[in-house]
């Protein structure tokens, strides 16, 4: 349930509604608003009594939240949330574009590419520092090198940064050199790092795992706002199905529907979804066309001497020429293209 305060609302009033919600047994969460606070219910295991609110003082209506993802869901807020990744935002009505290699291999191969995306029109700076490779024997990232590699490239650059934590034991690490923290596919359910992630001052980036519905995705987000990080922003990046043209299947009806469940940003990474460069381009102008928030795309200088991804890794050129698209397609759409903002009753 969302209680949903009067614009001139006072810190009293607010006081004495939470102090109803806490002594029912239930946790009372403040949301604010753009003009006026609301207050959610959480915790509660049935239906919670409107009657306890109706009328109380600043009180302006009682909303019931029927989804199981409460702060994630549009019922609670619906207003759309921009997420801020140091200079760069996602969801504030713009195109989003993050670039960089699959893996940090070195810092000259680092701001190498760094350089091409910049120059190419990519607002933010991607590269895997820790990284989750199916086989044990392959290239598994620098490490605590990486980070710093990547902190250095956002001195050069001015470009924020994103890279992937893959465990508590080194959260606090990437934490610190990271503008945004990625959780990637195989760790959509971590439940424990989804938490440590709920503690953090840093934006999350939350990719879907590559066999979660929508609902387990969105779920998952919920546990990281629950811990009280309402930064978070959704990566869809393929799931697996029988196909053997692609390495996963992009759905990209996951965008209008995310759009009308959450208030949350959705990107599109077609790297990962296409697993080959040739799909990169299509299928990031079909991701601009379908309304999403940003684009996460791996580009490498080099992509025959990639440690991991080169296959799918596009050239500087054809990354440029993939935001040109990209510009123009947003361009075209103008205003239509915001999302459809009335939550489904079905
Ligand atoms: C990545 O973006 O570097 C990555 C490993 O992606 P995913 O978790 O989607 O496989
Ligand atoms: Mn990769």
């Amino acid at each position: 349930m969302l209680i949903v305060m009067e614009a001139g609302a006072t810190p009293e009033q607010i006081e004495a509604v939470s102090l109803v919600i806490t002594s029912n047994g239930y946790e009372a969460r403040p949301i604010p608003g753009g003009e006026r606070m609301s207050i959610g219910v959480l915790r509660n295991k049935g239906p919670v009594e409107a009657a306890l609110f109706i009328g109380l003082a600043g009180v302006k209506d009682v909303i019931p939240v029927t989804r199981p993802y409460k702060l994630v869901s549009r019922e609670t807020r619906p207003e759309d949330t921009v997420v801020k990744i140091g200079n760069a935002a996602i969801g504030n009505g713009s195109m989003a574009i993050i670039a960089g290699p699959c893996a940090i291999e070195s810092e000259e191969q680092a701001l190498t590419i760094a350089r091409h995306v910049k120059a190419a029109g990519a607002h933010i700076f991607r590269g895997g520092a820790f990284k989750p490779r199916t086989s044990p024997y392959t290239f598994q990232g620098l490490g605590l090198e990486g980070l710093k590699i990547l902190a250095k490239v956002r001195r050069e650059t001015g470009l924020p940064v994103v890279t992937e934590v893959m465990d508590l034991e080194t959260f606090d690490q990437v934490e610190t050199y990271a503008d945004m923290i990625q959780i990637g596919t195989r760790n959509m359910q971590n439940f424990s790092l989804l938490r440590r992630a709920g503690r953090s001052a840093r934006p999350v980036m939350l990719k879907r795992g590559m066999a979660a519905t929508i609902d387990e995705w969105l779920m998952a987000a919920e546990y990281i706002m629950e811990g009280g990080n309402i930064q978070v922003v959704l990566c869809e990046r393929g799931v697996r199905t029988f196909v053997h043209h692609s390495r996963n299947t992009l759905d990209l009806s996951a965008v209008p529907y995310v759009q009308r469940e959450s208030h949350l940003p959705i990107i599109i990474d077609p790297s990962h979804a296409a697993g080959r460069r040739d799909q990169v381009i299509p299928l990031s102008r079909s991701a601009v066309a379908v309304g999403a928030h940003g684009l996460m795309v791996e580009v490498h200088h080099q992509p025959e001497k990639a440690l991991s991804d080169g296959a799918q890794s596009l050239y500087p050129d054809q990354f440029a020429k993939l935001c040109r698209q990209a510009r123009g397609i947003f361009s075209l759409m103008g205003e239509d293209a915001l999302p459809e903002k009335r939550p489904m009753h079905d």
